[in-house]
């Protein structure tokens, strides 16, 4: 189906870009296949959503083989979650488009909606970051990992944002992934570290549009697939793959689009996700469980409220909707609590995101100005060691469910090592070849070693809570 060749390249290298691209050529011919798995795949969202929502809190000796919420708790943050953060790194965005529930039903939605444009406000650059932090702290607040509840009410949520979403923008569109969903912001840098890619033939596209017969192609992520140049924004459903001859899914180095960015296209959301977002937020999130720091901290501030009359933050009144609240199993937030929660997340993303940022900066010195965007292209190649610390923390969950189940995790502490060593080395190698452009070698060394801070920072962080304080 495609005609893009390669003539040049050894045999091997041919070979997976045959196979790739019969891949993707399979995905544009059999959209209705691909259709019904997303409808079999909503169908067990919606029963693993639902269910554990209205059965009973599990007792501390049910498993996931004899428990649907322990099942569900499996299926959703043991396995689905850190495998799909993980997924971006081998197939890009392929959850979003072959699998996604919520892309799925918004863009049904769009089908049959109101098919109104999506307005300015809704199209600001900076709505990935913002959902991304506000669902991450709305997340520990109703303790998402741990109740059914709050899963129905987190990821719900999210879902019918999503359909209403659908439902008023676009036509046959994915009006809320490509600007609103809390993870297409993570999704999208991620993506930009895959090996594989649609790459697109501009000249081929030129040179047959007009002379092949054209099948028009509904890019609902809305994609400009002529003017693709990586994976970061398609959702690699495969609609396009051979159109006009020059749409072909290939392998691609991936260090590539990182390595060689440029500096126009390096965006401050998108490195503010990644810094104060993938790092920072991030970390606040999965330390304060584990920190002594914050123990110390809520004893301090019980003792200040009650010295001040302010006894009112130690109850435990709030909803389940808006704190954690399920007295049966003795887990209760008090206001103190959820207050305190907020506070270590934010003052850990500004601390550790302040301190990367001056990292980053401090390595854009070296290279000639504009300097400012110079470290903000330097945390792009923070992409790996961010995305591998997210799934080291999403993946504790897992290993937490394991040990419930009596798997021996006795190897996790070599594996979660090794990954922050090759995360740490993949961000140093992207650096070092982003910092090309310095035109002394002591300057790039320099500007490689204060970078590295940024590197030794973040593995730091991440070994204090999987090797010091949840061990
Ligand atoms: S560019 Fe659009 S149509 Fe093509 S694979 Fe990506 S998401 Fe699908």
């Amino acid at each position: 189906m495609s005609a893009l060749t390669a003539t040049t390249t050894p045999r091997r290298d041919r070979h997976s870009r045959r196979w790739l691209a019969r891949y993707g050529d399979w995905l544009a011919r059999h959209q209705p296949i691909v259709r019904r798995v997303q409808w079999v795949v909503v169908g067990a969202y919606m029963i693993l959503l639902i269910v554990p929502a209205v059965l009973p809190l599990p007792g501390n000796d049910a498993h996931a083989l004899d428990n649907f919420t322990v099942f569900a708790q499996w299926a959703f943050w043991g396995l689905w979650w850190p495998f799909v953060i993980a997924s971006m790194f081998v197939m890009g965005r392929t959850w979003c488009g072959v699998f996604c529930p919520e892309g799925t039903l918004t863009e049904a939605a769009s089908k049959v909606g109101l098919h109104r444009a999506p307005p300015r406000w809704l199209r600001w650059g900076g709505w990935p970051f913002v959902a991304f932090v506000l669902t991450t702290l709305f997340g520990q607040l109703v303790s998402v990992y741990q109740y059914p509840k709050a899963a129905l009410l987190v990821l719900g949520g999210s879902t019918v944002a999503a359909i209403v979403v659908g439902y008023v923008y676009g036509r046959e569109k994915r009006v809320w992934c490509r600007y609103l969903c809390p993870v297409s912001g993570v999704f999208n840098v991620l993506a930009r570290v895959s090996p594989v890619a649609f790459r697109i033939d501009r000249d081929g596209w030129d040179r047959n549009a007009g002379h092949v017969p054209i099948h028009p192609i509904n890019c609902a992520p809305l994609v400009r697939i002529k003017h693709m140049t990586g994976p970061s924004e398609c959702h690699m459903c495969g609609r396009c793959s051979g159109h006009l001859g020059a749409v072909e899914l290939a392998a691609r180095p991936p260090n590539r689009e990182v390595a060689t960015l440029p500096l126009a296209k390096a965006s401050g959301w998108d490195a503010a996700l990644i810094v104060f977002g993938l790092i920072g937020v991030a970390l606040g999130a999965f330390h304060w469980n584990a920190s002594p720091w914050f123990v110390s901290l809520k004893l301090a501030a019980a003792d200040f409220a009650i010295d001040h009359g302010m006894t009112w933050l130690l109850t435990a009144d709030a909803p389940w909707w808006v704190l954690t609240h399920y007295p049966e199993s003795n887990d209760v937030f008090t206001w103190l609590d959820g207050a305190l929660i907020v506070t270590y997340i934010g003052v850990t993303a500004l601390v550790v995101g302040g301190a990367v940022s001056l990292f980053l900066l401090l390595a854009a010195r070296a290279g000639p100005a504009p300097r400012l965007r110079h470290g903000m292209r330097l945390a792009y190649a923070l992409i790996p060691l961010a995305g591998i610390g997210v799934f080291l923390g999403l993946s504790s969950l897992t290993v937490t469910l394991a040990r419930a189940e009596g798997i021996t995790t006795s190897a996790v502490p070599a594996l979660r090592a090794l990954l922050l060593a090759a995360g740490a080395g993949w961000s140093l190698w992207l650096a070092w070849r982003q910092l090309a452009d310095v035109p002394r070698a002591t300057a790039r060394w320099a500007a490689l070693v204060a970078f590295a801070g940024a590197v030794a920072l973040t593995v730091g962080a991440w070994g204090l809570l999987f090797f010091h304080w949840a061990r």
